[in-house]
């Protein structure tokens, strides 16, 4: 093991409170920012997985007996901690993950409001109680579920996580979580983190692997309900395999997010919010824009996004995609488009950075001209692309936005309240935005999609969340026999 060449510790797996050093096949963890190595991931095998449900299932006997309070004050410690460590937390995710400071700063400070929501649980949780016959009253409890599981992708390395583990543990689940095995590192400090802030060794868990482990959570029958987080296909088979096994899963998936730019729209505005919406993460977010309808005459906010898009720098205010692989994947859809007769009016094809030439860059690209049969205008791509379709009115421009067989967000930029009122309508997509160009929802309002988008009931984030992490216990109570006999007796 090369352990004296990496930039970080190995990473290990966390059970029960520990950092596990295990004798496993691992993979190697490169920054995208140089191609830099970092650290090693081991890739663990089913015993290990075991051991961590093992371990939760141990503490879930006390963590559920405590009360939503006790368990909230932990994580307003960790809320506290987070605070403390931001800027290293920052710095990790840039350098696991490629994406520039203030994004990486703004995941932490995302997580953070992840978990202020957690912490305003007890506010949210009062049970519900009614005297439903003369002496006989009916009360709802929520329980937590159990064991549960996390599985997360590789572009936010810390708040998707985030969209789960404050909430789960919060309301009395005890859970193994399994990140992306290309940004391991930054779960690493947050292990700490939480064991810091007091939370009881076995709560929580960091499993690392691959298809192998995911495949083993989604048939472990003591995890019982688990949340997923990244591509289509994989979202699939895990909402399959899991709820076969009679789990409770949610599975969010890739998204092609469509903006449709109405020629009445503010030039600057929407011009700015689309650019940002393209280039932010480097295009790497599941909210990102990836197809903009143009409707009638919107050539000034085309020109627009194109003189902006020429100031941006690839690794100064553009980060770097997560690895060679997705560069050139990238770059594969400009160059097919372009063979195909769309035409490139910025090319951020061969993007190089000085002193990282091993990073992986793509610069921003806008492409005017594209079809919809082309493959650039119905896949996801993954990276700081916009594919600009023609249409002749908003009608036309919501045919193209429905037929997208994905629905995560869909946006419009307009000045008129009625066209805004049909695409709140008429999108198929469970986040709309008007006027915004990455249209995602804040606590205690829900995130989550549509259609390829999403698999299982509910959604991952605020309320909706509080009935995914639990499940109710009905009561019904007598006590005074002097209240006669009724249908209820
Ligand atoms: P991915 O599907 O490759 O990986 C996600 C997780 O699944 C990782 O932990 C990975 O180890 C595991 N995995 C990968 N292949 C697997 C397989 N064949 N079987 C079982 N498990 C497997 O996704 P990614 O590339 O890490 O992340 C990018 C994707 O995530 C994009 O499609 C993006 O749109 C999506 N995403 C969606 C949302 C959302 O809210 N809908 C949010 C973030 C990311």
């Amino acid at each position: 093991m090369k352990t004296e060449t990496y930039k970080y510790q190995v990473v290990q797996n966390f059970i029960d409170g520990k950092f596990n050093i295990n004798q496993f096949n691992t993979l190697e963890v490169h920054s995208p920012l140089d191609g830099s190595l970092l650290s090693s991931v081991p890739i663990s095998d089913k015993a290990s997985l075991d051991k961590a449900v093992k371990a939760a299932k141990t503490a879930l006997v006390d963590w559920s007996a405590a009360t939503v309070k006790e368990r909230v004050a932990i994580f307003y410690a960790y809320r506290n901690l987070l605070i403390e460590n931001l800027d290293r937390l920052s710095n990790l995710i840039c350098e696991e993950n490629g994406k520039t400071y203030g994004e990486a700063k703004a995941e932490v400070e995302k997580s953070i409001e992840l978990t202020e929501f957690a912490c305003s649980m007890p506010q949210m949780v009062g049970e519900e109680v009614l005297e439903v016959s003369r002496g006989v009253e009916c009360r709802i409890e929520r329980r937590p579920v159990g064991v549960v599981a996390s599985i997360t992708p590789f572009n936010f390395p810390s708040m998707v996580p985030h969209w789960s583990i404050p909430n789960a543990l919060v309301l009395g689940n005890t859970m193994i979580v399994k990140p992306s095995e290309k940004v391991p590192l930054s779960l690493v400090e947050i292990a700490k983190l939480l064991k810091q802030a007091g939370l009881p060794d076995g709560v929580f868990n960091i499993v690392n692997g691959d298809k192998a482990i995911v495949e083993a959570i989604c048939d472990h029958p003591d995890i019982h309900a688990i949340s997923f987080v990244g591509s289509t296909h994989v979202a699939k088979s895990v909402y399959i395999r899991g709820t076969s096994n009679l789990k409770r899963v949610l599975a969010l998936g890739g998204a092609k997010n469509h903006l449709i730019v109405l020629p009445d729209a503010h030039l600057e505005m929407t011009a700015s919010n689309v650019l940002a919406s393209v280039t932010g993460c480097a295009g790497q977010r599941c909210m990102a824009a990836s197809a903009m309808v143009a409707v009638g005459n919107s050539d000034p906010v085309i020109d627009k996004i194109c003189e902006e898009a020429r100031k941006m720098i690839p690794g100064q205010n553009l980060g770097a995609v997560i690895s060679k692989e997705a560069k050139e994947r990238i770059e594969k859809y400009i160059t097919e488009a372009e063979e195909q007769g769309a035409k490139v009016l910025v090319d951020g094809r061969n993007a190089k950075v000085k002193d990282k030439e091993n990073g992986s860059y793509v610069g921003p690209t806008i492409i005017d001209g594209v079809t919809p049969d082309m493959a650039i205008a119905k896949e996801e791509v993954f990276g700081p692309v916009l594919a600009i379709l023609r249409s002749n009115n908003l009608k036309e421009a919501l045919n193209i936005e429905n037929s997208n067989p994905y629905g995560n967000a869909a946006s419009v930029f307009t000045q008129n309240g009625a066209a805004a009122r049909q695409m709140i309508d008429k999108a198929s997509a469970g986040m709309i935005g008007i006027n915004i160009g990455v249209p995602v929802p804040r606590e205690p309002f829900s995130f989550g999609g549509w259609n390829e988008s999403k698999f299982g009931a509910l959604d991952i984030t605020g309320k909706s969340s509080i009935e995914f992490w639990t499940q109710l216990k009905k009561v019904t109570t007598k006590w005074n026999p002097e209240a006669g006999v009724n249908w209820m007796s």
